[in-house]
């Protein structure tokens, strides 16, 4: 499924740089460009490649300021354009300033960090660097003035004021302004020399509060920042302050609580899966067959569903697993689904719908929202129902979900971002508790490249999940101030949020 060769795929949010859009890239464009140049031979830069993805996970918000990209200079038809930047050694780092002319061959970066916080402060270092040419996206990064901030509604188009007080060699209030360039209505600022970070909003009025926040550190500013009420992304609809969730569908509303799995999402995920996914499929054989096999195998281990659904799927299971040939048609599969060769207690119930998946418009949410929420309650099934002492497939619900989406899903693009994923990590996986945390993590870095993306409901913005509200023990701060998910915790969370005994039963057909 894969086509790229190199280190990096379209995925991991680092332009992929080749002859055909090198100089449209890095010549007179409105950001700065920082690039690597690596050959996919080279030890180091294998080594180095997932803190180049990590970095570009971690700015992700930066990209109209600043962008890296990366380019194989192992792959033959790059190779001039390596040799025309001078490179002759790997990996190696060069920034290209915004506005840079084609005649740059970019400011060498001997001696870069390795880690991503390193790079990240080298980045706004070299961002610092711009004189006339600033990038027009990126707000003033310097430490406000007094006066400044005394004229700043009356020269500023915003409704609110962050200021970020820490000390002078402090990135977090430069990290912060940069995480919240593509939000309006607000602006944020660092000021003053102080010993520890805060954080302080102020008004047109003057107002002046505390940003309550679980952690005085740059993640937990960001993340608090981009909720204010009134703060939006920008191109995306002002959001209200009361729920007008009501009025912005033309359907039903079903009023639901935000935190809690439904069943109903469950049922329908499965419905929309067997009845109307898999029957674009006339005949299913080879790969296709096994994977529906498995799929359906864990479905009916682990689904936590009413006792007739779970008779259904058992069902169908046992029916599949009798078919020994190479193909069958995805009209006797339906058969044996709709019940019509068995007993009236084995239902699924026909027909969709979303409860905790429902999009405040139609074409938000749905199908895609309840399919995660499904291999979530799976893994975690899988985990509780795992006799101590005894043999466990450890990944067998993950490659079930693997099978399903590179056969079935109907999202192609998603299917092959998650198999460049599963290729990656799954096979790293060798406990039931690493399974649940995998799947975890991996929605996390969907979640992460889809923040502000079309397909995103501004109703239910894309966020690192579970927040600090939901889970504060979940988050913590390292010694260097990073953010740090507490893995321990967030499993204790998940296998919590998506127990059995959690799913909520209201509005079942
Ligand atoms: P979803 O991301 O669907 O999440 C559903 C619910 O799960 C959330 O409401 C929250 O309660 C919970 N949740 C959120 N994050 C986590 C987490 N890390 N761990 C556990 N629970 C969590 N769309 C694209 O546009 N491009 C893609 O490449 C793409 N790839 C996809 C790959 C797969 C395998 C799937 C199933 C979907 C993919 N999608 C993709 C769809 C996209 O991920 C969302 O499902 C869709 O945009 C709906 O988003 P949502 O707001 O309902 O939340």
């Amino acid at each position: 499924l894969i086509a790229e060769a190199g280190l990096y795929t379209a995925s991991d949010q680092i332009i992929i740089l080749s002859p055909k859009n090198v100089d449209s890239v890095l010549f007179n464009s409105t950001a700065a460009v920082l690039v690597e140049f690596y050959a996919t031979w080279c030890g180091h830069c294998v080594a180095f490649s997932p803190t180049w993805k990590n970095l570009a996970r971690d700015i992700k918000e930066w990209k109209p300021a600043v962008d890296l990209a990366a380019i194989d200079c192992a792959d033959e038809s790059n190779r001039k354009v390596c040799t025309n930047f001078g490179i002759t050694g790997f990996p190696s780092l060069k920034f290209f300033p915004a506005y840079s002319s084609s005649e740059s061959r970019g400011l060498e970066l001997r001696g870069f960090p390795r880690d991503v916080r390193g790079l990240r402060h080298y980045i706004i270092d070299k961002l610092e660097m711009h004189n006339e040419a600033w990038p027009p996206a990126c707000p003033p990064l310097e430490t406000a003035s007094e006066a400044e901030i005394d004229n700043f509604f009356q020269t500023n188009n915003v409704k609110l004021l962050a200021l970020v007080f820490e000390s002078e060699d402090s990135y977090v209030g430069r990290e912060v302004t940069l995480d919240l360039l593509q939000y309006e209505n607000i602006a944020v600022r660092r000021f003053g020399v102080t010993d520890f970070p805060s954080c302080y909003l102020y008004n047109s009025s003057r107002h002046i509060s505390r940003l309550k926040v679980l952690n005085e550190a740059r993640t937990f500013y960001s993340y608090a920042l981009q909720r204010l009420p009134g703060v939006v992304r920008t191109g995306k609809p002002q959001i209200p302050i009361t729920d007008l969730l009501k009025n912005s569908t033309l359907q039903e509303w079903r009023q639901f609580n935000k935190t809690s799995v439904y069943m109903s999402d469950l049922e329908s995920a499965l419905h929309y899966s067997l009845r109307v996914e898999l029957s674009g499929h006339i005949s299913i054989s080879g790969n296709d067959l096994t994977a529906l096999k498995k799929y359906i195998n864990v479905l009916a281990k682990y689904f936590p569903g009413r006792p007739s659904v779970k008779s259904a799927l058992k069902t169908v299971d046992s029916w599949l697993q009798q078919q020994k040939g190479t193909e069958i048609k995805y009209s006797n599969f339906r058969d044996v689904l709709d019940n019509t060769v068995q007993t009236s207690d084995a239902v699924l119930p026909e027909g969709v719908q979303w409860v905790g998946c429902q999009g405040s418009q139609s074409h938000y949410r749905g199908y895609p929202c309840a399919f995660w929420t499904l291999f979530h309650v799976l893994t975690v099934q899988a985990k509780e129902m795992a006799i101590p002492g005894t043999f466990n497939m450890h990944s067998e619900v993950l490659q079930a979900m693997r099978g399903y989406v590179s056969s079935f899903f109907g999202c192609r693009p998603c299917a092959t971002h998650f198999e460049s994923m599963a290729q990656e990590s799954m096979d790293h996986v060798t406990t039931l508790s690493a399974a649940v945390l995998w799947l975890w993590s991996r929605h996390n870095r969907v979640n992460n490249r889809l923040a502000g993306d079309l397909s995103e409901d501004p109703h239910f913005p894309k966020i690192q999940w579970p927040s600090p509200e939901l889970c504060p023990s979940c988050h913590g701060l390292k010694k260097t101030g990073e953010h740090h998910w507490d893995q321990g915790e967030v499993l204790t969370f998940l296998r919590n949020y998506f127990s059995s005994t959690h799913i909520l039963m209201d509005y079942l057909q």
